[in-house]
């Protein structure tokens, strides 16, 4: 190890920073975060800092450097763009022993910032001892993504039971067993959701029967966004990286099962090509059925699960059930696709609301209030539309839509796959079936549509 990592207690403590510019910024930013009481001694500050100490958070001494200012200090910095003065600081600070750090000057330095992940009271900070600071901060960002932002929020709460957990579990390895439980399982998750009162009640619970592995499953509705793995949230890879079974449906792509764990059992619960179905009231007693015997469940789907995704019936089956569980939300295929295709889905010229509307027919009809939809400063994305877009186009009309209202269509929207159809209301629908556009696919109509002429950033493969 060429450094040794510690971790410095600061808190009131006076620490002196040189240098009055944005660089010096950024430390004493970290050093307020970490309760500093900081003085800056520089002959001028920028607005930040000067804003700062109008507010009293630092104290400024409007001098260049003397070599008195690091007595009493237990932290040195300097930023100052002077290669001599920052050398008189350094000089200053080693004669005292005291820790100092001077900007982008690693021989000068008798220590040096991490990289630093703050999930607060947990505090990552990582090193390459400064010979790569961008590999440092790759580092950092990938542990980003990893940890949750309310990981902090578990320590603090795992702190407040530290000594009744002690008292109750004295053996060391149950112990250590047991908290390994809290770390990973239903607890924590119930945290990282804000929900801290159920949590407690959870650990009350365990803590009453003594017993470290209470069987509890529970079901988490994760949406999966409308394609493009990249799209999926730091939840949902969470939770789809802890699952024990996973259902899944059409939508959803082999890359994002591959962020499961291997070993989870994952079960396809979508359309067959036979066109049959599980049906939801199945699909609903599989999750409550599962989750009863103490297995974490997934139920995944394409874009947000509670936008036309049949959600709703599945939370209240376990709602009903008295089954625990999440709804994860995903992007919807609205906002995906738009977003790929160069749509603004509002606009202040053109769009003032959005609406998103099945064009799904129930009983061979489709059911829309046309009159209703055809307004002309409002975008609408119909979903499951394509086999009835002509129907759709000619309704339109007749409510007094003009024929020549931009409309696209988007198929496999976010993905390398994606292609896009544009035409007007009265073209669209024979364009989309010239250009042989398959499900799934997205059908967006309004003025913002011709915006794509001018956005258009991403090209799928086959795009026509
Ligand atoms: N819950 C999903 C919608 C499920 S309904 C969501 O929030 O997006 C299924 C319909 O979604 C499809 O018929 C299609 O209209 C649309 N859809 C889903 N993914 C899509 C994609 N990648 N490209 C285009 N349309 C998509």
């Amino acid at each position: 190890m060429e450094q040794l990592p510690i971790f410095l207690q600061v808190r009131c403590r006076n620490c002196l920073v040189v240098g009055g510019g944005s660089v010096s910024g950024r430390k004493i930013d970290l050093l307020l975060r970490a309760g500093a009481q900081i003085t800056v001694v520089a002959p001028e500050l920028c607005p930040e800092l000067k804003a700062l100490a109008e507010q009293n958070r630092i104290k400024h001494v409007a001098r260049i450097f003397q070599d008195q200012d690091v007595s009493d200090k237990v932290l040195v910095i300097a930023a100052t763009d002077h290669n001599n003065v920052n050398r008189a600081v350094a000089a200053a600070a080693t004669a005292q022993n005291i820790p100092v750090n001077v900007v982008d000057t690693p021989e000068l330095c008798t220590f040096i910032f991490g990289s630093i992940v703050d999930r607060n009271p947990v505090t990552i900070a990582v090193s390459s001892a400064g010979r790569s600071p961008v590999l440092a901060r790759a580092l950092r960002a990938r542990l980003e993504s990893d940890i949750p932002a309310a990981f902090g929020s578990l320590a603090s709460w795992a702190g407040r039971y530290r000594d009744r957990v002690k008292e109750r579990i004295p053996n060391f390895q149950q112990r250590r067993k047991f908290w390994e439980w809290i770390m990973q399982g239903p607890i924590a998750e119930l945290i990282f959701s804000g929900r801290e009162q159920a949590a407690d009640e959870m650990l009350e619970e365990s803590l009453r029967k003594g017993d470290t592995q209470v069987e509890h499953g529970e079901v988490y509705l994760v949406g999966a966004g409308p394609g493009d793995p990249d799209l999926l949230t730091f939840r949902a890879l969470r939770v789809l990286q802890k699952a024990d079974i996973i259902f899944y449906d059409r939508l959803i792509s082999r890359e994002i099962l591959n962020f499961a764990r291997r070993d989870a059992e994952k079960f396809y619960v979508g359309k067959q090509r036979s066109n049959h179905c599980v049906p939801q009231s199945e699909i609903n007693e599989l999750l409550v059925n599962y989750a009863k015997q103490g297995q974490t469940v997934v139920r995944l789907k394409g874009g947000d699960p509670f936008i036309f995704g049949r959600g709703g019936e599945e939370a209240t089956a376990l709602a009903e059930n008295g089954i625990d569980f999440q709804i994860i939300p995903g992007i919807t295929s609205a906002s995906g696709c738009a977003a790929y295709a160069g749509i603004p889905l509002t606009h202040r010229d053109y769009a003032q609301s959005c609406r998103f509307v099945t064009g799904h027919t129930k009983n061979g009809k489709l059911d829309l209030d046309w009159a209703k939809l055809s307004s002309e400063s409002e975008t609408l994305v119909f979903y499951m539309s394509l086999k009835n877009l002509g129907v759709i186009c000619d309704n339109l009309i007749q409510h007094g839509m003009a024929t020549a209202m931009p409309v696209a269509v988007v198929e496999q929207g976010t993905t390398v796959k994606q292609r896009v159809v544009t035409g007007t209301l009265k073209t669209i629908a024979g364009a989309a079936k010239q250009a042989g556009m398959a499900s799934p696919a997205l059908v967006i109509v309004g003025k913002v549509v011709a915006l794509r002429e001018k956005l258009a950033w991403f090209e799928g493969e086959n795009e026509v």
